[in-house]
């Protein structure tokens, strides 16, 4: 594997198909690029650089999006927006394997596993909006699943996380 900064390593596919175009993507934090077969080596040590950059500054930007003062930031406006004014302190945990988060009524703690991370918005949300739910009801109870549902994406986010949660409950065959 090539080493290359910013990435765990680096993939130029040349392909005959191609004409002009080059892309990027990144797989499994392996950067790939794609150009055309014709390319100088000099080209492409140019359209490398270009591509590890502009992935790079993407890269930078989500990860600032999933930091602990953005998370804090967006469960308070989903507090407000649909329970109220509420009192919780919030952050993103590695040592929540098991669970996708958790809180602790007590102290008003909740923690958000930083495995849903890459997820999509929508379910981060909805496990904010589910962990919120907690302060003001402990249990499952329908009237906790109420209080879940005026968040509008909570039957699509649950079908999301069953989703994965079925897919990995295959991955070690
Ligand atoms: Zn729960």
């Amino acid at each position: 594997m090539i080493q290359v900064e910013g990435f765990k390593g680096l993939k130029v596919i040349r392909s005959k198909r191609r004409r002009k175009t080059v892309s990027a993507t990144v797989d499994k934090g392996i950067l790939i690029v794609r150009i055309p077969s014709r390319m100088s080596r000099s080209e492409e040590a140019h359209w490398v650089e270009h591509m590890r950059k502009k992935l790079l500054g993407k890269q930078e930007k989500k990860k600032s999006r999933r930091s602990d003062s953005a998370l804090e930031e967006r469960a308070r406006r989903l507090a407000l927006d649909y329970f109220g004014e509420l009192e919780f302190t919030i952050v993103w945990s590695s040592r929540q394997q098991q669970r996708w988060g958790s809180c602790t009524p007590l102290d008003r703690s909740i923690r958000l596993s930083t495995n849903l991370k890459n997820f999509p918005d929508y379910v981060i949300d909805y496990v904010i909006i589910h962990e919120l739910a907690h302060l003001l009801i402990a249990d499952h109870s329908p009237e906790f699943w109420q209080l879940c549902s005026r968040y509008p994406f909570t039957d699509r986010a649950r079908g999301f996380l069953e989703g994965i949660a079925f897919a990995d409950s295959y991955a070690d065959y």
